[in-house]
């Protein structure tokens, strides 16, 4: 270890176990120490300068430190930090759930979200949907086997065996398959790379390379209906609506959710939306700045029966998650104690106050208009300066939903040759880009850029000319 390091870059060095991380590499350099934070900027123990470009990991929705949500982790501070839900209601909890209710049935169809189980991050908010679905396909549907579950190629929803079960990334998950139950897969359009080849051979963009047929939800409609034809339906579908984000940021084009949940939904599925990454306006906005969508699901006006949101929940300031479900699931859960309807699952800081306490500011921060314009013009910005970036060679496609953008770098944009994964391509664009005062974590070839929505149109300038520059440096073509 360098002697240079600072006393906490060699503690950590020491003891901590990164996740994600090929901790080889993580200890040959010295790591960045986070000390602080202000709206889109943060600041290491050295006194240098970054720009969040992925809002630390997708959580932070409205810039760190802010007065507001800062306000209000204090006010219940000097309450109580945490009191426990087995068995006792909080304040924060109660309230937050009302709020949650009343945000996500806004506008939109049946069914109805009326109940909330909290939880803790990600992963907890979609195995409490998934053994609630389990469960009550189980009660319901009488003699038929085990409850399957439908997911999408490419699908990523959490690190705790259930989500993994659920998940379709063969670097992440196939190691595990020994300890998990079978999910079944079904294509999801990631277009730029159409399984259907259809995607044209010339250089793509948003205007060329949506030209067919709806191919692949033809083959889900066979999926779902041979799965009835065997009497093995799916009890559920998981999806995440809009855009997949671990999958390297690929959007599903407009209408196809529309499409697809109301043939699971037919098809006697359950629908399981996994807002995690998309949650809180982070698909922009549904039709103009006075009219922001919260959630993805509302683009396409597709209601689920389970609704999971974490990450921007707090506005990126706790660990907290929620399970959003309909009064159907509820009541299958009712009965005498004795019969033992019970859903016995639950953590030691399920609705922990502080963590409702942020999410009531971060939900009343993005009821304002003024929130909802920022986003608007922020999305329109992130678009505009994106498009820059198509005459560098190594892009390959340049992939937007709302204020979500990921740029795929490849050997030979004609060819659309990914760069092999073990090259690193993108870990090294992002390794540039942080000299540059710039954070964010690719996906293998894929460079996210995911802004707070208090980012300027200088810091966004910043950023994109970060991206420029870092893949010249490194893929110079
Ligand atoms: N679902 C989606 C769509 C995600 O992007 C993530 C995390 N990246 C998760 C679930 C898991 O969330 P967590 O890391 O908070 O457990």
């Amino acid at each position: 270890m360098p002697r240079s390091l600072p006393r906490i870059a060699q503690l950590d060095h020491a003891h901590v176990w990164h996740p994600f991380t090929q901790m080889r590499d993580w200890l040959k350099r010295e790591p960045i120490v986070l000390v602080g934070g202000k709206g889109a900027v943060l600041w290491d123990i050295r006194g240098r300068e970054y720009l969040d470009a992925n809002s630390s990991i997708w959580t932070n929705l409205h810039g760190h430190a802010h007065p507001r949500i800062n306000a209000a982790i204090e006010k219940q501070l000097r309450k109580v930090a945490h009191t426990s839900a087995l068995g006792f209601a909080n304040e924060p909890a109660s309230r937050l759930a009302g709020e949650l209710v009343k945000v996500a049935n806004r506008g939109r169809r049946p069914p109805a979200l009326t109940k909330v189980f909290f939880s803790d991050d990600g992963s907890t908010a979609i195995e409490v949907a998934l053994k609630l679905a389990y469960e009550y396909a189980r009660r319901t549907r009488g003699k038929l086997p085990k409850p399957r579950f439908l997911a999408l190629r490419g699908a990523y929803h959490g690190d705790t065996v259930g989500a993994v079960s659920l998940g379709q990334i063969d670097l992440f998950h196939k190691a595990y398959r020994g300890l998990l139950f079978k999910s079944a897969a079904v294509e999801a359009p990631y277009c730029y790379r159409c399984p259907f080849n259809r995607a044209k051979p010339e250089r793509a963009d948003a205007r060329t390379y949506r030209r067919c047929n709806w191919e692949c939800t033809g083959k889900f409609d066979q999926t779902l209906d041979k799965a009835v034809r065997e009497e093995r339906p799916f009890s559920g579908f998981i999806y995440e609506p809009r855009m997949q984000g671990a999958a390297g940021m690929i959007p599903q084009p407009a209408g196809w959710l529309r499409r697809v949940a109301g043939a699971a939904r037919d098809h006697g599925a359950l629908l399981i939306a996994d807002e995690v990454m998309t949650g809180f306006g982070r698909t922009g906005a549904a039709t103009g700045p006075g009219n922001a969508a919260l959630f993805a699901g509302e683009h396409e006006g597709v209601q689920p029966d389970f609704l999971c949101v974490a990450k921007g929940l707090t506005g990126g300031y706790l660990p907290m998650a929620a399970t959003l479900t309909t009064d159907a699931i509820f009541a299958a859960f009712l009965g005498e104690y004795a019969e033992f309807k019970t859903f016995f699952h639950g953590h030691s800081f399920t609705g922990n106050p502080l963590g409702a306490a942020a999410s009531l500011a971060s939900l009343s921060l993005l009821d304002s208009g003024k929130n909802a314009s920022a986003r608007f013009t922020l999305e329109r910005g992130l678009r505009k300066e994106l498009s820059e970036l198509w005459s560098l060679p190594a892009v390959g496609d340049i992939r937007q939903e709302g204020l979500v953008a990921g740029i795929e770098l490849v050997r030979d944009w004609r060819t659309r040759e990914p760069f092999p994964l073990a090259g690193q391509a993108g870990i090294r664009v992002c390794e540039a880009m942080a000299r540059r005062g710039v954070l964010t974590r690719a996906i293998g070839n894929v460079i996210v850029l995911m802004p707070p929505y208090c980012t300027t149109k200088a810091q966004l300038r910043r950023m994109i000319a970060a991206v420029a520059d870092s893949i010249k440096e490194v893929h110079p073509g």
